[in-house]
């Protein structure tokens, strides 16, 4: 990351805003009756928000539980100083399974050979693994699917007996939680439900059962089991923006993106802006440069193409859109008049209730998700956490 305060455009981070969608999802979760607890989803590096202080803010928020994709993740949490429970689910052979142990680091197991790693990491760690059993209930992706089942839970069932790790949870994950009303998640919960009795029935006495994401946290409360784990909706943003946009779901969207323009200029009608001059000027007019482009995680789609024109960014106050190709640190902006001098402020995205764009807006002018708005903020953008 370039040193603070040397570099034109930053991601802010309003640490308040995710400690206060934890709690908004928490009570939402309360008034459906719902005792679960909530792992807030922080892989990813918090959707670029900034694994450790996203982290801290969520549990302050009422979260007690962490969940990353990968093992370094997880791992940094704990150096870092976090003593909550963290669960990491996305291994290939030769994780540090032995150092998440060591760690006190929940595992999720999906498939044999997992289960024999972390029975060995376990004797070498001299301490138990604590195990979630993920189970494809229908997402085809990862996870043991039903029908091998019986095998791989009598692998940790036996390695249980022999005190190498503790089956604490069984989960899964939803195809179409976006979707509250697709048959599917019925199916799956059906699925789901089967494979927590089987389990149990083999002896295991599960603290956690697991399957709602931030869709199904919001829409699906019967899906709560003992535990949620929303990520996006904990940033802001929301899962169902067909159906309900984040403001309208009580949430808040934690990061913005600015930056300060870097040069404004005259520029007569007839002009070509950026490359391949995707962009003409109509008429004499005045050009502003954006000092941020696709190295800082701005989508290349996110371009105006053959005089339509790209995603929104507002300055002082004024929406205007992204005129030709975004280039590699660069975006220019035709503001139309001498209104906007070098050192104003752009923004691209943050909260609309605040009268700029939205991440869902980035997300729909791109054909993309708002995840991946945020998640593809690259590192060289400072953050800055509120
Ligand atoms: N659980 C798992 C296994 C995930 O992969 C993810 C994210 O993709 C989540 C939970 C959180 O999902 P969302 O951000 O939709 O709440």
């Amino acid at each position: 990351q370039p040193p603070p305060g040397t570099y034109p455009g930053r991601a802010i981070i309003d640490l308040a805003a995710i400690s206060q969608n934890v709690s908004t999802l928490a009570t939402r979760l309360g008034d459906n009756g719902s005792h679960a607890a909530i792992m807030a989803v922080v892989k990813a590096n918090a959707y670029g928000h900034g694994l450790v202080p996203a982290a801290r803010a969520a549990l302050h928020g009422g979260a007690t539980w962490l969940g990353v994709a990968h093992a370094h993740e997880a791992l940094a949490l704990r150096q870092a100083g976090i003593t909550d429970r963290i669960l990491t689910w996305l291994h290939a052979p030769g994780v540090p399974y032995r150092d998440l142990i060591a760690a006190d680091i929940d595992v999720s197991v999906a498939a044999p050979w997992a289960a024999q790693e972390v029975i060995s990491a376990a004797q070498a760690a001299g301490r138990p693994a604590r195990v979630h059993l993920k189970v494809d209930t229908g997402l085809g992706r990862n996870g043991v699917t039903p029908a091998d089942l019986p095998f791989l839970l009598a692998t940790l069932i036996d390695a249980q007996h022999a005190g190498h790790l503790t089956l604490v949870g069984v989960w899964s994950h939803l195809a179409f939680a976006d979707e509250p009303h697709h048959p599917s998640v019925r199916e799956q919960a059906r699925v789901f439900d089967d494979a927590i009795t089987i389990v149990q029935a083999a002896g295991a006495h599960l603290e956690v059962r697991h399957i709602a994401n931030s869709a199904a946290t919001l829409t699906a409360p019967e899906l709560a089991y003992d535990l949620v784990r929303p990520g996006l909706a904990i940033y802001g943003l929301s899962p169902i923006p067909q159906v309900a946009s984040a403001a309208e779901l009580g949430l808040r969207p934690a990061m913005t993106v600015q930056a300060d323009i870097a040069t404004a200029k005259r520029l007569p009608a007839g002009h070509g802006v950026s490359y391949a001059h995707h962009y003409v000027t109509a008429r004499d007019t005045h050009i502003a440069v954006i000092p941020l482009g696709y190295a800082d995680g701005i989508p290349r789609h996110a371009s105006g193409h053959n005089g339509e024109l790209g995603a929104p960014v507002s300055i002082n106050g004024v929406t205007y859109a992204i005129a030709g190709r975004v280039c590699m640190d660069q975006i220019v902006i035709d503001v139309h008049d001498d209104s906007v001098r070098a050192g104003h402020t752009a923004t691209l995205f943050g909260d609309p209730t605040l009268g700029v764009p939205s991440a869902q807006q980035w997300a729909d002018a791109t054909g993309t998700i708002s995840y991946e708005i945020t998640t593809r903020i690259a590192d060289r953008l400072p953050r800055m956490y509120l």
